[in-house]
């Protein structure tokens, strides 16, 4: 068993990273809460944020420091300071898991670099609470987090996705979410399914899937919906059959000339593509 889950700290100086409540203060675990009161120094993405969290739950951080995305490289190097002292020290961000579209990643690597164990404290993560109530990634995720925030980069973002097979897990902005919304139309298709899951854990969570097609009037229909925090879970592409329009024309010129059986198989031969597909567009040709 992890002694950390009868007690919060480890023997060694270690880095915890803690996840805190996307909106919702009961999310909190309890473990979390030990964990914050038991290391010597938090560090956190804002620290004025952070302490009314610490208040809510009675925490006394015996020292807060500052990390956030402008600042990862150098505090990480005060954190590993503290741990050659023998101190503990936990991380945590605004909202979630850190180093999930928030500041921890490279921290996470340096203190890994420099011996020490890097322990984690799960709990909320808002794209693991959508995927598990959106119901369209029983095949497997991507997740994407945040697409640029220029239009250009980002429709050129989203379409280095448009083969992507598993759902796609977005994270986005209020003020640009329609916009992002009618790009993925655009350039996904106005048949594709997307889960749109706003404020989760709040108090106007709201839910809902439906085609690209109808995202826009979804949005339209309530100024309100636009307002808050948003996941955006965008179905994978179907599976493509590997059978493109070249392998299609061939096949068409053999099958004016030749039995079915023989035509697939040449296209097969000239072309490369799949026969399983081939056949499938013979015998719908034929038809
Ligand atoms: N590390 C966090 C996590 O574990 O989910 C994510 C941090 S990222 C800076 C913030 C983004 O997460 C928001 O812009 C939104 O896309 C998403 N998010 C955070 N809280 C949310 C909530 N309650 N409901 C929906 N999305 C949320």
């Amino acid at each position: 068993m992890n002694e950390s889950i009868v007690s919060p700290l480890l023997d060694m100086p270690s880095l915890y990273v803690v996840a805190t409540p996307l909106g919702n203060l009961r999310d909190f675990s309890p473990r979390a809460r030990d964990t914050l009161a038991a290391v010597d120094v938090i560090a956190a993405e804002d620290t004025r944020h952070s302490q009314r969290l610490l208040n809510a739950f009675d925490i006394h951080a015996r020292r807060l420091l500052a990390l956030h995305r402008h600042n990862e490289q150098q505090a990480a190097g005060q954190i590993i300071e503290c741990l050659a002292q023998g101190q503990h020290v936990a991380l945590i961000t605004d909202a979630g898991t850190p180093a999930i579209s928030d500041p921890g990643a490279r921290l996470v690597a340096r203190v890994r670099e420099a011996g020490y164990t890097v322990s984690p404290v799960p709990g909320a993560c808002a794209a693991v609470a959508a995927l598990s109530v959106a119901g369209i990634a029983e095949g497997g995720f991507r997740f994407i987090g945040f697409l640029p925030a220029k239009t250009q980069s980002r429709r050129s973002a989203l379409m280095t996705l448009i083969n992507e097979r598993d759902a796609m897990v977005f994270y986005e902005a209020p003020h640009r979410v329609e916009a992002c919304v009618a790009d993925m139309t655009e350039i996904f298709g106005e048949v594709r399914e997307i889960f749109i899951a706003r404020e989760l854990s709040k108090l106007h969570e709201e839910t809902a899937a439906m085609p690209l097609a109808r995202a826009g009037a979804w949005f339209a229909a309530d100024a309100n919906r636009a307002r808050g925090e948003f996941v955006l879970i965008v179905r994978g592409a179907d599976a493509p059959d590997g059978v493109d329009a070249n392998a299609l024309r061939v096949l068409g010129l053999l099958l004016d000339e030749l039995p079915l059986k023989t035509a697939v198989c040449l296209a097969a031969e000239i072309t490369g593509a799949p026969r399983k597909g081939l056949y499938a567009h013979a015998l719908e040709q034929r038809r």
